[in-house]
């Protein structure tokens, strides 16, 4: 018998998105015809806003259906480079910028341009777990920092700094974080920053979810970068959670002009640009009005504290109150046993196929004994869903 064909070698430790599958469980069920309230996805409920729809209907009609300029069309590049500008007062230009098919690709390029074979990039966890396998996949290896519950899963300077060794090329920050909704504290940043200062390592921040933030904490965190370690830093930015746009696919880099030509080197051999309706789309959300994204965080506001009251009232559950994001990330170690669920996973694939509602296991996370779930849904949503885990669990 011939040997079955094998994948490649780096393939041994990635696996396939939790978060993803999460989303491909879900439609699964729907095709069958179940009513399953879905809290897995990270995804907003809210259509994207009705400029933004007609932007990109506009410019199928203008015939802007072709190739774009690898790194974006210029009006773009010099929106996100205003919105930089005007948001954190860092000063940038569009040469900084490189428009992605989503944060996503945007994290996976920072890594396939600054990391390779023998690097170390550190990361915090419970996180997000497609940053750890992009470290993976660009032939590095993921150091993990683990945040506590306890202290609010803060990210601390002294964590990062002990992790940090001769093979260290690069620190990936999440905030607001998924799955916990923390925010790094400016202080904390501040003298992270101070510790890497001049030193070959990257400080590489995902602000994906940076406009949705609920209390009055500052979060200038770009800016704390920039006056520190301005030509170490690299930003990364996405369209998807702001103006509810997952599906258009468009994210950003923000990076010294060399970092950005070689992020733009490795998009060039993969999707070239991001879609070119998407670009105009996304140029109609960042110059446009933004009541909308006003309307989106008061919403989930509310939801976060009434979802947030209910499970601080059921002490089978231990939850940190989140201050960013649209995810709450409760401790249900109290839920399980050796009879079952045993895990958390265990325990989120009941609620699936038992009292269908979708949360998104710990172990996505890294963190075992949690579960993730969104409010990007609506109040009616939410509340049923609260009322059919209730009904589970009893
Ligand atoms: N960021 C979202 C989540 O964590 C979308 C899924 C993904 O792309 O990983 O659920």
């Amino acid at each position: 018998m011939p040997e079955p064909l094998s994948l490649a070698r780096r393939l041994d430790r990635v696996s396939a998105s939790q978060t993803q599958q999460v989303l491909l469980a879900v439609e699964a069920l729907r095709r069958q015809g179940v009513d399953i309230i879905d809290l897995g996805a990270g995804e907003p409920d809210f259509p994207t806003p009705e400029h933004v729809n007609a932007a990109a209907v506009e410019a199928i009609a203008a015939g802007h259906t072709k190739y774009t300029a690898g790194p974006g069309i210029a009006p773009l590049r010099e929106a996100i480079a205003a919105h930089y500008r005007g948001r954190y007062g860092i000063e940038c230009t569009p040469a900084h910028i490189v428009v992605t098919s989503g944060g996503k690709q945007g994290l996976s390029n920072v890594a396939m341009a600054l990391f390779g074979q023998g690097d170390e990039v550190i990361t915090h966890v419970p996180g997000w777990p497609s940053i750890v396998e992009q470290i993976h996949l660009a032939g590095a290896d993921a150091v993990r920092v683990r945040t506590a519950a306890e202290e609010g899963f803060d990210v601390r300077a002294d964590s990062i700094l002990e992790a940090i060794t001769p093979r260290t090329r690069g620190i990936v920050l999440n905030s607001p974080g998924n799955p916990t909704g923390a925010i790094m504290r400016e202080s904390e940043l501040s003298r992270l920053a101070e510790g890497v200062a001049g030193r070959h390592i990257w400080l590489i921040l995902d602000l994906c979810y940076e406009q949705l933030l609920y209390d009055e904490t500052p979060h200038n965190l770009p800016g704390v970068l920039a006056s520190r370690v301005p030509g170490q830093t690299v930003l990364v930015g996405s369209a998807s959670k702001s103006y509810a746009m997952t599906g258009w696919r468009c994210g950003w880099i923000l990076a010294p002009p060399a970092i950005a030509a070689a992020c733009n080197a490795v998009q060039s051999h993969s999707t070239s640009h991001a879609t070119s309706i998407t670009q105009h789309a996304a140029l109609a959300a960042l110059t446009g009005p933004q009541t909308c994204v006003d309307l989106m965080r008061d919403e989930y506001r509310t939801r976060r504290d009434a979802l947030v009251g209910w499970i601080t009232a059921d002490d089978r559950f231990k939850i940190t109150r989140p201050a960013g994001a649209f995810y709450v990330f409760p401790d249900v170690s109290a839920l399980l046993s050796p009879e079952g669920p045993r895990t958390s996973s265990d325990l989120a694939l009941a609620l699936l196929n038992d009292a269908h509602v979708a949360v998104t296991p710990g172990e996505a996370f890294d963190a075992p004994g949690f579960l993730r779930m969104s409010y990007a849904a609506s109040m009616e949503q939410l509340h049923e869903a609260w009322a059919r885990i209730q009904r589970y669990l009893s």
